[in-house]
């Protein structure tokens, strides 16, 4: 893994030694270089979650060449990015859906406090607080919400198939929603409190279900319907509106 990082980022300092960098800030501040050998053609590619357009380019790709692609593209780039949702910090009044329901945060500051207490109730987060900005202790204390649901219900669905899992964690994973391995430990993203249940309830089953079947074959598949009744319901959601959990949390620029 970190080998590809650091070949990827040898890659670029070699192109850019070779051929300059293109000043593509001009064209918009979220657009950024991708130096690919596989690639065939240049192109953009829109990566939702990072909030990031990459300019995808051949190794052998001249700098005007590129910059003149993606100025040709910029209210294509433009268009793109101002369609991305926009972010919603965990800031006092902003509504947030949990585990399918809507909650407001409610923050009262206090400077005399001792200390960050956070609660939820009635569909209401309220943080007591003496920090000027408590949206760490609120994620931290989403990420624990996160944890003790999903790793309820996978205990669970595992009891029903009679496989055992070791451990269950949640992690800001960018690229994956959950993972698992041989030894039965399985992580997912603590995005997942922010989904739709059946959608939230299809990622455990994904994982859960893998402890069986390390594939995706058509048994993986009749495993994760036995495990989530609205699995395909579910995944749907993920495939098409997946990324929007990304929202949440993130700072406005
Ligand atoms: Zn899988």
């Amino acid at each position: 893994m970190w080998d590809d990082v650091k070949n990827l980022v040898q890659r670029k300092k070699d192109w850019v030694t070779k051929y300059g960098m293109p000043n593509l800030a001009r064209i918009h501040p979220d657009l950024e270089l991708k130096i690919s050998p596989q690639a065939r053609r240049m192109a953009l590619r829109l990566d939702n979650k990072r909030r990031i357009m990459y300019l995808v380019v051949p190794t052998r790709t001249r700098t005007d060449k590129a910059y003149g692609f993606a100025l040709q593209y910029q209210d294509w780039i433009k268009e793109n990015m101002s369609s991305l949702p926009a972010p919603v910090p965990l800031e006092h009044g902003n509504i947030i859906p949990v585990f399918g329901k809507k909650v407001r945060i409610k923050i009262n500051y206090d400077p005399n406090l001792k200390r960050t207490s956070i609660l939820l109730r009635n569909n209401v987060i309220h943080v007591s607080t003496n920090k000027e900005d408590p949206s760490r202790r609120i994620e931290r204390f989403l990420r624990n919400l996160a944890l003790e649901k999903i790793e309820k219900i996978a205990l669970r669905k595992a009891a029903c198939i009679d496989v055992e899992i070791k451990s269950v964690n949640v992690r800001d994973t960018k690229s994956r929603w959950g993972s698992c391995n041989h030894e039965g430990e399985i992580s997912y993203s603590w995005r997942l409190i922010f989904a739709p249940r059946q959608a939230m309830d299809y990622v455990i089953a994904h994982e859960v279900a893998h402890l069986t079947h390390f594939d995706h074959s058509p048994e993986f598949w009749a495993l994760c319907c036995r495990l989530s009744a609205s699995y395909r319901k579910g995944r749907e959601w993920m495939d098409k509106c997946g990324h929007t959990l990304w929202r949440f949390g993130q700072k406005e620029e």
